[in-house]
């Protein structure tokens, strides 16, 4: 039996190399990827947090954001032959559930998660089901495909909120998330797009990126140096931290958006509503998206953002390979 050299979640802050056998598809529409590459998602650090701030099964191989070539497929996969470029969406909704049947399959409540419980892509191999692999073209480059589910996200949320040609929008984050959404409200046509971060290296980066403008909060006071750029405040503001909602509030114009992307499920930010009613803001919680994928895919194959084009791209060092 072929084995292969894999890390090994084991519980709390735990990582250890095993030697497991390659999987093999099981069931007919079993898919067997060769993967070539595997994002570090902020899911799998806060799973190897200690304390953890994301659940996993242990005893499974993490890494949910590989792209790969399919190497085998079992007997009624009707979609996709060796050799086809897939990327992973990691999500196996039930379809059962009260929430899946309501169309949220976001919410469903019985879900499982490559990289998550079960076996993900920090491998040589991943067996998954059809279902889980979306065909990309061989057009798109590698790395730029292995961003497929965290852009997918940013699809799925951005869809939450009216955007219109020429809003301003501000993005507190500028993490691989925050220059997605970044990224993704350029191609919208998006006027002014602000970046706030502490990290200086993380500013740099969106500058070079072409972002218009980025802050940095212990530098200036935010609310002020936003509304200095916009004149009233942004339309759309994204927390892509997860605990930024009192500062959030204060950046957008009256009448503005927020969206609350971030996830950080310890933090409890105390957050003044008045503000958010006095000045007729909308809250939106948004988690994932609703099945963004095959959108997603359209984005990445028009070529139109292409998330690792920038020449020393710091995005692309989180790679595994
Ligand atoms: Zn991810
Ligand atoms: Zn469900």
């Amino acid at each position: 039996m072929k084995t292969m050299h894999v890390p090994i979640f084991k519980g709390e802050g735990q990582l250890e190399y095993e030697d497991r056998p390659v999987p093999q598809p099981e069931h007919p529409t079993d898919v067997l990827v060769k993967i070539e590459a595997c994002g570090i998602c902020g899911t799998d650090l806060n799973i190897l947090a200690t304390p953890p701030a994301h659940k996993a099964t242990p005893g499974i191989i993490i890494g949910h954001e590989g792209v790969g070539v399919v190497a085998k497929v079992g007997p009624d996969v009707t979609g996709l032959k060796p050799g086809d470029q897939v990327v992973i969406a990691p999500r196996l909704t039930c379809g059962q559930c009260e929430y899946c049947r309501r169309g949220l399959d976001n919410q469903c409540t019985n879900y499982k998660t490559i990289g998550t419980t079960t076996d993900g892509a920090f491998a040589p191999y991943l067996k998954a089901p059809e279902s889980a692999l979306y065909k990309i073209s061989a057009n798109v480059p590698r790395d730029d495909a292995a961003l497929f589910e965290p852009l997918s996200c940013v699809v799925g949320t951005v869809t939450r909120t009216p955007v219109q040609a020429g809003d301003n929008v501000a993005i507190i984050g500028a993490g691989p998330m925050g220059l997605l959404f970044a990224q993704m409200y350029r191609t919208l046509g998006a006027g002014k797009i602000i970046v706030a971060d502490i990290a200086p290296f993380r500013l740099n980066f969106a500058e070079e990126m072409g972002v218009d403008e980025t802050l940095n909060p212990n530098e200036v006071d935010l609310p002020q140096a936003v509304k200095e750029l916009t004149g009233l405040g942004v339309d759309i503001v994204v927390d892509a931290v997860g605990n930024q909602m009192n500062t959030a509030i204060k950046l957008a114009r009256r009448g503005g958006h927020v969206i609350l992307f971030g996830l950080r499920p310890h933090d409890n930010p105390a957050v003044n509503q008045y503000t958010i009613t006095r000045y007729d803001l909308t809250l939106h919680g948004a988690f994932v998206g609703l099945k963004p994928f095959e959108q997603t895919i359209q984005l990445l194959e028009s070529r139109r953002l292409q998330p690792l084009s920038i020449e020393g791209c710091l995005a692309g060092q989180e790679l595994v390979q």
